[in-house]
């Protein structure tokens, strides 16, 4: 579909959805209490490693993330890539939906 060759990260909607079904809808990442997320809606396969311009995703190279963790990685990967800059180093954001200790 040509929606897709506009976004040539987008993981296949068959890809997701076996992805998703894997990891019981469920967000995967291990918060730093040691419990998993909670999250079960918003939630996308994201890409174990960095996805290579013109490579196939399969569902062993996705797990499922919440928007929220997902987004927070992809914004890590770009300033890792982008090296270390003074302004773009921030707070660390909470997750909006969840409880804290
Ligand atoms: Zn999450």
């Amino acid at each position: 579909m040509a929606w897709e060759n506009s976004r040539p990260s987008h993981v296949p909607t068959a890809v997701r959805d076996a992805c998703l079904a894997r990891d019981n809808h469920r967000c995967t990442v291990t918060q730093r209490n040691g419990t998993r997320c909670p999250e079960t809606a918003n939630l996308e396969a994201a890409h174990i490693d960095q996805w290579v311009w013109g490579e196939t995703t399969t569902v062993a190279m996705v797990v499922t993330k919440c928007h929220w963790h997902h987004n927070r990685e992809t914004q890590a990967q770009a300033a890792a890539a982008r090296g270390p800059r003074q302004s773009y180093l921030r707070a660390e954001e909470r997750h909006p939906g969840l409880l804290h200790e």
